[in-house]
């Protein structure tokens, strides 16, 4: 499929976990949303991946899917200007997932380092599956599958990227087409040279990691932001609600009493305001924390202001879909068919590289090549 306007592509995903909170927000959604009109950008909802972990329940996860897609229409994505879709409705995805298990070497993805991790770390889900050590696999599968010039992530997700770009070299290497005239050029990112022989055409280009901005959200508790921790507050919350959870957010523990001076940098509420409030309420928390001229339930308030201020329009805008979820489900369709699309092209070239294709070829002499 041509790319509109000959913009780079940017491809991401997220699980679908149901309603989304102002972590997932700040750490990836707001940036999709400033993406859409430099990028083109596809956005997928990762069944698949949900799957890699909580296969034993899956009862949830297309309602799951549902939710996730009203936040993000709540938030500002729009498909007129990108494309939205579900994993599970692009089915060539698990074909190339297939291929690519086939040249990925074990050591790869024992290596990486949430494998290890998670393994350690979430003791009551059996996570010695096949599904779950060949994620990083299926990863790489829908980054490649649209042959995308970049991924945002955080920080901490680069080496994930970086496998990617491994089995995009690894599968080149083995299944580029020699370029007959060893003088040409091919054009970036698609060439790649096998130092052992003549130079490839490669079948995939290597994405890049586009590093966007992951700021510390706390939750309620101090802690990061996380449904498992019990500690967020919901794009979906309800103004009462969100006034609710913040005053029972945990403040700069050495502001015992009202007469303590405290530090916005030492609380969490102090994150909230440096992440959503104006310069003005700012400086007010700043002065008003360090002289112990405000109190925090005074300041707990200004920061749910903040909040409401981003979370009306989000909420207002959800409503339409809310009301018509199938508005939303039909948006996810027509994304699906318009990625489905760009996969079959994909898989095309995929297939004639490793000699898969459905067509009868007539039998040619052994030792033709
Ligand atoms: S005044 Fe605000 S920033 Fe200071 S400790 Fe209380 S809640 Fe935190």
């Amino acid at each position: 499929m041509p790319r509109p306007n000959s913009k780079k592509r940017v491809l991401s995903g997220m699980r679908p976990t149901g309603k989304l909170h102002l972590g997932n927000y700040v750490g990836a959604l707001d940036n999709w949303v400033r993406m859409q009109d430099t990028y083109d950008c596809f956005f997928f909802i990762a069944d698949w991946h949900a799957l890699t972990t909580d296969y034993a329940d899956t009862s949830r996860i297309k309602q799951n899917s549902l939710e996730v897609m009203l936040d993000w229409l709540a938030a500002g994505l729009d498909p007129a200007r990108c494309t939205m879709f579900i994993q599970s409705h692009v089915p060539q995805h698990a074909e190339l997932h297939l291929l690519f298990s086939m040249v990925t070497p074990l050591g790869w993805l024992e290596r990486v380092p949430t494998y290890k991790e998670q393994r350690e770390n979430i003791q009551e889900k059996d996570l010695g599956t096949y599904g779950f050590l060949g994620y990083p696999v299926l990863q790489a599968a829908d980054i490649l599958m649209y042959r995308g010039d970049f991924v945002p992530v955080g920080e901490d997700q680069v080496p994930h990227v970086e496998l990617t770009r491994e089995i995009a070299r690894r599968f080149n290497m083995f299944y580029g087409r020699p370029i007959a005239n060893p003088f040409y050029e091919p054009a970036a990112p698609f060439g790649v040279t096998d130092p052992l022989s003549a130079p490839l055409k490669g079948v995939f280009p290597e994405p890049q990691p586009l590093l966007t901005p992951s700021p510390k959200l706390p939750g309620t508790d101090g802690r990061k932001m996380s449904k498992s921790y019990g500690n967020t507050v919901l794009l979906t919350d309800p103004e009462a609600v969100v006034r609710q959870k913040l005053k029972t957010m945990v403040t700069d523990p050495k502001r015992v009493r009202r007469t303590d001076p405290g530090d916005p940098d030492l609380c969490a509420v102090g994150d909230l305001h440096k992440l959503f409030s104006d310069q003005a309420a700012l400086a007010k928390v700043n002065e008003g924390c360090r002289s112990a001229g405000i109190g925090c339930i005074e300041c707990k308030g200004w920061a749910a202001d903040a909040l409401v201020q981003i979370l009306n329009p989000m909420q207002e805008r959800r409503k339409k879909y809310e009301d018509n979820p199938r508005l939303a489900w039909d948006i996810l369709e027509e994304g699906s068919k318009r990625a489905s699309k760009v996969a079959d092209t994909t898989m095309q070239d995929v297939r004639e590289a490793m000699h898969i294709t459905a067509g009868y070829e007539a039998p040619r002499p052994e030792n033709a090549g």
